[in-house]
């Protein structure tokens, strides 16, 4: 990032955050506002949009990818990764060079941008970018990749994000202990506890990835002897949904995956973690909830489900909003409305064992289909089908998100 340009945006996120702090009385701990979450988290938006927008001319972006043998799980995954503005727009202008967080060299990040400018220039010279230098340098690093089996797309975009972030952490060097000792928060309200666990999480893994996939899931449980409250927070890139069997309706929409996923749960005393209280098993009650929402939020339709002896796929038709999904019922109370739009879909067809990707995005101009190499306009009436996999939604009203 230049120098001068640099300069402007710190000054005014610190402003911002000032201005924020003293409305909201938050913070009160800290002195240096440069190392609050609310800095960080703000520096990231303004990190966008000042300093990367601008400097990009792009072509269309409608550009295959080859299919360099069963490699169609990463050529969808890509596609919607190459819609993502803040990750392309960091890629592209190569701001994780500026940054230089680690001295290690970011070779699959590397890897990874030249795919997105073979995609995004405005010359468009190729029909077709080849994966296969990007497709090595990612097996050399996640090894479990090495066979030439179909691979499951979403355990792809699982392992991509977290290497890429491995190479852009802002704090790559901060030792990792394992599992932090239990803490004990109860002193604190729910969204301090919260905070404070977030802010834990930064200090060791902060970089664009987690700017943009980040979030928080809250796992509340009671405990039914001593109906005791407690707490866990753990960082998410995705939410992964169960599918319900068919409704009364026949029809299954994402609000129904939602709400089984965020529905109360028995647990016995065996799959139950230790009460706090009773200092023991117990039986108790769980519910999941979104603490902190991601500015993009990918929601893993979870159509595979292993058995004993094979592994099933759902076919079920589920109907997804292409714009103004409202997670706020599922966010802490009182949140109000959270909106998410549509701008990639992972679409996979066939069975278990024969299986084929694709991908559709949307660009400035509409929505396109990207089966491997070829690339075709698609309209919105004909994104909706059972193949849906993996949802990519961007919020849509987060400048108001500022919480207590
Ligand atoms: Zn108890």
């Amino acid at each position: 990032m230049p120098g001068a340009s640099g300069v402007n945006v710190e000054s005014s996120c610190e402003a911002l955050c000032r201005t924020l702090v003293s409305q909201n009385g938050l913070q009160r701990e800290t002195a240096d506002i440069s190392q609050s979450v609310l800095y960080t988290s703000l520096m990231g938006l303004l990190l966008v949009t000042d300093d990367e927008k601008e400097q990009l001319t792009l072509g269309s972006g409608r550009v295959g990818l080859r299919n360099i043998g069963n490699t169609c799980f990463l050529n969808a995954i890509v596609q919607c990764l190459s819609h993502t503005r803040g990750l392309r727009d960091y890629c592209l202008l190569k701001s994780y060079r500026h940054e230089k967080f680690s001295k290690e060299e970011a070779k699959l990040m590397e890897a990874f941008s030249q795919v997105l400018l073979g995609f995004w220039d405005v010359n468009e010279g190729d029909t077709v970018v080849n994966p296969r230098q990007f497709y090595n340098i990612f097996r050399e690093a996640v090894p479990y990749f090495s066979g030439y089996s179909q691979q499951d797309a979403q355990e792809f975009l699982r392992f991509l994000l977290d290497k890429l972030h491995t190479e852009i952490n802002r704090r790559p060097y901060v030792r990792r202990t394992g599992k932090d000792p239990e803490q004990k928060y109860t002193r604190f309200r729910i969204s301090e506890e919260a905070a404070a666990m977030w802010k834990k999480h930064l200090e060791r893994d902060d970089s664009r990835i987690v700017d943009l996939f980040s979030g928080q899931l809250r796992s509340s449980l009671h405990c039914s002897v001593c109906s005791h409250y407690s707490n866990t927070f753990d960082v998410f890139c995705d939410l992964s949904l169960p599918i319900p069997k068919k409704s009364f309706s026949g029809e299954v929409m994402l609000r129904d995956c939602l709400d089984l996923f965020s529905q109360e749960e028995k647990l016995d005393k065996e799959n139950s973690p230790m009460c706090e209280r009773c200092n023991r098993r117990t039986e108790c009650t769980k519910r999941l909830s979104i603490q902190r929402f991601p500015q993009v939020i990918v929601i893993h339709l979870n159509r595979f489900t292993t058995s004993r002896w094979s592994i099933s796929k759902s076919t079920v038709y589920v109907s997804f909003p292409l714009t103004n999904l409202d997670l706020g019922p599922y966010g802490p109370v009182d949140c109000g409305p959270v909106l998410y739009d549509l701008y990639a879909i992972c679409n996979h067809a066939g069975t278990v064992n024969m299986g084929h990707y694709t991908a559709c995005c949307l660009d400035e101009n509409g929505w396109c289909y990207y089966n491997d190499s070829s690339v075709t306009p698609v309209s919105e009436n004909q994104l909706q089908t059972n193949q849906a996999y993996v949802l990519f939604y961007q919020r849509s009203n987060s400048t108001a998100t500022i919480r207590k």
